[in-house]
């Protein structure tokens, strides 16, 4: 009997210095990662027997910083991965990078050793703006790690780059944007920067000075635009990649399919169930050491095989794709004209919307505002 797909995301939750806009759970005291990597080890472990049933087809090692660890560390690390999981020979296994820790030598390895997709954090090529949000890395960086991962032998790299930053305007973006879509990547994932209330730049209030609503949507419709042209096709909000090189991963959490998290602050959605680790990794390493496991996990409910309806919207309308009203009503048994009532017809009308072959999606301009849209159709349920 062939084995259930799973996405597997591992979460190494450390970094050199905290970011003022990031709100991710990581800390900055590195003398904690080999207790952490013992614990993730037992999770592994644990976990792994009872994933029998389950074959990954993508494994994501996401952050805070993977690419903090030693060659050692990843070593250990990648042997407890095989040891305890059934990965299938095609999976796609990506890292994701810094290039304040990338290096050649580190970056060789991980290619040697089977990681066959990179995500660069580049974030700007300007110095001046990494200065701004507080990145360890220069733009000159963030280029010698691309050179060195293509020396590497990776082929399959994505860039992360952000807009709406601290005094950025449209111009300055362009030249980050026309930098990144030069340089014969394979995926670009680019977001706004959110002010998220916990962190350092939320509690600047009106002293951080960002760009305003309509500069922020200039900037969104140059990135779809820049992007259309370079040939890397929008496939979703702020993921846009050469055909055939979408995140597999990323698409598993925007399609409801099953993944398992492991590690602190880790997602999970598997046998119709959601479930979190605690954002604290003295909770999390103390359970797998054997320990109480009090606080281990942060959320854990049923949740329909299905998917919720709400989660179902807000997921597929983040797809260049759209939601499909067939599909839906083979989810949920019933009809999602009925359900949204003729309330999308007026975005429709504004050109926000599209609706055709059965399909409702964003436009580009929608895309911008997609938030307050959103906020009115998850309340249909
Ligand atoms: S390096 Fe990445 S994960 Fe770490 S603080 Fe900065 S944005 Fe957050």
């Amino acid at each position: 009997m062939s084995k259930k797909k799973l996405g597997l995301y591992i979460h190494i939750p450390f970094c050199a210095r905290k970011c003022p806009y990031c709100d991710f759970y990581s800390i900055c005291d590195l003398s904690l990662t080999s207790r952490y990597l013992t614990a993730l080890t037992k999770q592994m472990e644990e976990y792994g027997r009872a994933m029998g049933g389950y074959e990954a087809d993508t494994v994501y090692f996401g952050g805070g910083t993977p690419s903090l660890l030693t060659k050692g560390q990843w070593k250990e690390l990648l042997e407890a991965l095989h040891k305890n999981f059934s990965i299938c020979e095609t999976a796609e296994i990506t890292v994701e990078a810094n290039p304040a820790s990338a290096n050649l030598r580190l970056l060789k390895y991980l290619r040697k050793a089977g990681i066959n997709r990179l995500s660069l954090g580049v974030q700007s090529f300007d110095d001046a703006e990494l200065a701004a949000i507080g990145r360890l890395h220069s733009a000159a960086d963030a280029r010698n790690t691309l050179k060195d991962a293509k020396k590497a032998g990776f082929g399959n790299i994505s860039i992360d780059l952000m807009y709406g930053l601290p005094g950025q305007t449209v111009a300055d973006f362009a030249r980050s944007l026309d930098e990144a879509v030069s340089l014969d990547i394979k995926h670009l994932s680019s977001y706004g920067l959110k002010v998220e209330p916990a962190t350092p730049f939320g509690k600047m209030g009106e002293s951080l000075v960002l760009p305003d609503e309509d500069t922020w949507c200039a900037m969104y419709e140059l990135l779809v635009e820049t992007c259309d042209k370079a040939g890397l096709l929008q496939y979703e909000i702020s993921n846009f990649a050469r055909p055939g090189f979408e995140s597999r991963h990323n698409l598993k959490y925007w399609t409801l399919a099953e993944y398992l998290g492991l590690g602190p602050a880790a997602h999970s959605y598997l046998g119709g169930r959601r479930f979190a680790f605690a954002r604290d990794l003295n909770i999390y390493c103390r359970a797998f050491e054997g320990g109480d496991d009090t606080g281990l996990l942060s959320e854990d409910y049923e949740a329909p095989a299905s998917g919720a309806v709400a989660d179902y919207i807000m997921l597929s309308l983040r797809l260049k794709s759209g939601l499909s009203t067939a599909d839906f009503t083979r989810r949920f048994r019933k009809s999602f004209e009925e359900l949204e009532g003729g309330r999308l017809d007026r975005y429709v009308a504004a050109g926000l919307m599209t609706h055709e072959d059965g399909r409702y999606a964003f436009t580009t301009k929608g895309f911008c505002v997609s938030n307050a849209v959103l906020a009115e159709l998850i309340d249909l349920e």
